[in-house]
């Protein structure tokens, strides 16, 4: 995802699309297709790598009440897998599809210019709602022993076999932090 490295623009110009043709003949279409760097796309457990370029395929149609974005953005998140805290990243294909309007008057729309359509706010917003949260480095991570602090991915520690099934509940509260209350609920194994 680096195709357009090294070629002289300010950062963000990629997103700026003309719509000057389009906007005049409504039902009219453009296609866009292009690679580019926005900042400030993280959430507090991941983000998009600080530089990197993320691709935009976008079919812009005239449409009555302004310009009808529709297609998806590609590009990667990074973080620390939740559960054993190694790193985490994946692909991510976000399918996009939004309205562009000159007078935007609700939080559904993004601004239209005269001629220029600024694609930023929207690839940022998609990107910002798709990033995870709390990621994982795989869907079958199996995290760290709560005992002897192994990453179970790595290695099988000695804890599980020699478990005496009276130490789950303790552990289970102790893994989720309500360990030293009063009224223990009850826990059950999923
Ligand atoms: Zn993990
Ligand atoms: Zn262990």
């Amino acid at each position: 995802m680096s195709t357009a490295r090294g070629r002289n623009h300010a950062v963000g110009q990629e997103f700026l699309v003309s719509v000057a043709q389009i906007a005049k003949a409504p039902g009219s279409r453009r296609s866009i297709h292009f690679f580019g760097v926005l900042e400030g796309l993280e959430v507090s457990g991941s983000r998009v790598p600080k530089g990197d370029e993320v691709e935009v395929e976008v079919l812009l149609e005239s449409v009555s009440e302004g310009i009808l974005v529709t297609g998806r953005v590609t590009t990667r998140f990074e973080g620390v897998c939740r559960r054993c805290l190694e790193p985490a990243g994946q692909a991510l294909v976000i399918p996009i599809q939004e309205l562009c309007v000159e007078d935007p008057t609700d939080e559904e729309t993004y601004p239209l210019g005269h001629d220029l359509l600024d694609l930023a706010p929207v690839v940022h917003d998609a990107c910002i709602l798709s990033l995870p949260l709390a990621p994982l480095c795989s869907e079958e991570c199996r995290g760290i022993c709560p005992t002897c602090g192994a990453n179970r991915n790595l290695e099988e520690c000695s804890c599980e076999a020699e478990r005496d099934p009276r130490w789950d509940a303790l552990n289970e509260l102790r893994g989720s932090g309500t360990i030293g209350r009063e009224d223990s609920t009850p826990v059950t194994n999923e």
